[in-house]
């Protein structure tokens, strides 16, 4: 494995290389959700690159960039341990210049749910994300459906500026209990950790009342809010996979997402029905 941190040289060096590559853009200390990213691109591309960059533009003030774990050599070594053949880990002054362009997520789909509670939160992964591209210029770029909305908003921006790279989406792996698996579950205290277990069991409680032919999203909504009342709730919302609004399930087309605090930590998680 090769560890390349100029954004020019790993362009270069991956012209140079022959096949599909296999793309796994992360902000590092990699758990098994990262790997699986990892496994799926080395199981159907030629090379595989991950990147390990906390980008700043995606930070609000105020939030986590200083705090945010960093684990250098732990992750090194996953990545070798994995097959990759290039780790890109840039430093945030060759990722950024001074008075630069960048990308304006969509404005409405862009600033609802998670973009609501941090604005401006996705234009900043949008810009990372396409200049990561061009970097590497991947046949196939893979992403979890933990960060759904991010999800969408990349597909979408692959569609708008008609980008040549496949986007595949990978299902949330989780600890034993049910905790979506996530870099920053390392802040949580024992208690907040137990306060979270409240948010797969709002998601399951969900996915019990749609089995039970329960398709109000009013209802659903109102039984999560109650399991999940402990935390501080950021948002409980359930679209269709266009991220509309709907009030009925519509099953094979519907994504209940949760945003909610424990401590001082946020926390994503979601179903798709
Ligand atoms: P991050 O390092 O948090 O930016 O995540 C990098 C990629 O891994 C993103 O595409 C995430 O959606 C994905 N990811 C994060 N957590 C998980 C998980 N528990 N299962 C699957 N993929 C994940």
């Amino acid at each position: 494995m090769r560890v390349v941190h100029s954004p020019l040289e790993l362009k270069k060096l991956l012209k140079e290389e022959q096949g599909t590559i296999g793309f796994v853009p992360t902000m590092g200390a990699l758990h098994l959700g990262h790997r699986s990213l990892i496994e799926a691109a080395r199981e159907a591309n030629d090379l595989v690159v991950v990147s390990i960059f906390v980008n700043p533009t995606q930070f609000l003030e105020g939030e986590d960039l200083d705090a945010y774990p960093r684990r250098e050599e732990a992750d090194k070594k996953v990545c070798e341990l994995s097959g990759v053949d290039y780790l890109f880990y840039p430093d945030a002054s060759e990722m950024y210049g001074e008075d630069e362009v960048s990308l304006n997520a969509p404005s409405v789909r862009g600033y609802i749910m998670e973009g609501n509670s941090r604005p401006g939160h996705f234009s900043g992964v949008l810009t990372v994300v396409n200049k990561l591209f061009n970097i590497v210029n991947p046949t196939r770029a893979y992403f979890g459906k933990k960060d759904a909305q991010q999800l969408m908003l990349i597909e979408t921006m692959v569609a708008n500026l008609f980008m040549n790279v496949e986007i595949v989406p990978m299902a949330t792996l989780r600890e034993k209990d049910g905790l979506a698996m996530s870099s920053r579950n390392v802040y949580l205290s024992e208690q907040e950790r137990e306060e979270a277990l409240k948010i797969i069991k709002s998601l399951r409680t969900a996915t019990q009342m749609v089995m039970k032919n329960e398709l109000h999203v009013s209802r659903i909504r109102e039984e999560m809010l109650a399991i999940l009342a402990p935390l501080d709730v950021e948002y409980v919302t359930i679209v269709n996979r266009s991220f509309e609004p709907i009030e009925h399930v519509e099953i094979g087309n519907t994504i209940i997402l949760v945003e909610a605090i424990s401590g001082t930590t946020r926390l994503l998680d979601n179903i798709w029905i």
